[in-house]
């Protein structure tokens, strides 16, 4: 489950709202060079979500109705699922590439040294 919170910036002290972690119904990237996050829905890279928990074998559907016994293909591993989602985020305004590890950035100074509040919002 994905959050907001409130982030103070320890280089410039500038005060934003960040979110963090996917939800139920999409995974969140970030850029790479300005910190801009992104949700990719499940439902865009179906296939290669149900591809991704074949290799997993995870237990239980999951809570978004995924399961991947009805997917017939190839699992495929995690840094494969990573390039899907990765492409499907596109290029970013500022001309960097999202990514699933990229770190949480200021919005004002592009610091990654960022001070982590009060958590406002849970969503899924
Ligand atoms: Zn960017
Ligand atoms: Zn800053």
């Amino acid at each position: 489950m994905g959050h907001m919170f409130d982030a103070v910036c320890q280089s410039c002290q500038h005060r934003f709202t960040a979110n963090e972690g996917g939800g139920f119904h999409f995974e969140l990237l970030r850029c790479g060079t300005c910190g801009t996050s992104k949700g990719v829905p499940y439902r865009t890279i179906w296939n290669s979500y149900l591809a991704y928990l074949k290799g997993l074998k995870t237990r239980m559907p999951e809570p978004n109705g995924a399961d991947w016994r009805q997917y017939p293909g190839e699992p495929i591993s995690k840094e494969e699922y990573r390039r899907v989602l990765e492409t499907e985020a596109g290029a970013c305004a500022c001309g960097g590439t999202f990514s699933v590890d990229a770190p949480l950035r200021c919005p004002a100074c592009r610091s990654e040294k960022i001070e982590r509040g009060e958590t406002k919002i849970l969503f899924d």
